[in-house]
C-alpha cells in the first residue's frame, strides 16, 4: 500500500468514526442515537475524503511550485552559455560509455546529464542542489550550487 493510500484511508475512516460517535452521542433515545450514528458517520466520511483531496492538492500544488522555483542551468564554466544553451544530447552520437555514464548517475540519484553548446558535459544533483561539470572519463567535479530556496548560482567548493 502507498502513503498516499494510506492516508486515504486513515482520513475515510477516521472522519467516519468521529461523525459516528458525535451522531451517536446527539441524540438520548436509542433510535435517535442509530440514526445519528448513520448519518454522522456518512458526514463523517465525506468530511474524510474532502480532507485527504484538499491535503493532496495542497501536496500537489507545493510540489509544483517548488519545481517551478528551483533555478534553472546555470551559465556553462566557457562563460559562453547562458540558461536555455543546453540540451540533453551533445553534438555526438552517444557513445556506449556515455549510455553507462547516464546509468551511472541514475543508479547515484543524480539529475539529467546535460550539455551546454561548447559540447562540455555536466550532471545536475537537484537532491543536493548541484550543478557539476563532468570530465571525459566520467569524474564529476563540483561547479555551482544554489541555496535551499535559493534561485542565484553560486560556487561550489565542493564542501
Ligand atoms: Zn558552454
Amino acid at each position: 500500500m502507498t502513503l498516499i493510500e494510506i492516508t486515504v484511508l486513515l482520513f475515510t475512516f477516521g472522519g467516519i468514526l468521529l461523525g459516528a460517535q458525535a451522531g451517536f452521542n446527539s441524540a438520548d433515545d436509542l433510535p435517535g442515537r442509530v440514526l445519528g450514528l448513520l448519518l454522522g458517520g456518512v458526514a463523517g466520511g465525506g468530511g474524510g475524503i474532502l480532507a485527504t483531496s484538499l491535503l493532496m492538492g495542497g501536496l500537489l500544488a507545493l510540489g509544483s511550485f517548488l519545481e517551478w522555483w528551483r533555478p534553472d542551468y546555470p551559465r556553462c564554466r566557457q562563460g559562453r552559455c547562458g540558461t536555455g544553451a543546453y540540451s540533453y544530447r551533445g553534438s555526438k552520437e552517444p557513445t556506449e560509455a556515455d549510455r553507462h555514464f547516464q546509468e551511472r548517475m541514475l543508479r547515484e540519484d543524480f539529475g539529467l546529464v546535460v550539455y551546454c553548446n561548447c559540447g562540455d558535459r555536466y550532471v545536475t544533483d537537484p537532491r543536493r542542489r548541484r550543478f557539476l561539470r563532468v570530465e571525459a572519463d566520467g569524474s564529476l567535479h563540483p561547479f555551482r550550487r544554489h541555496r535551499p530556496l535559493g534561485r542565484a548560482w553560486l560556487p561550489d567548493e565542493g564542501a
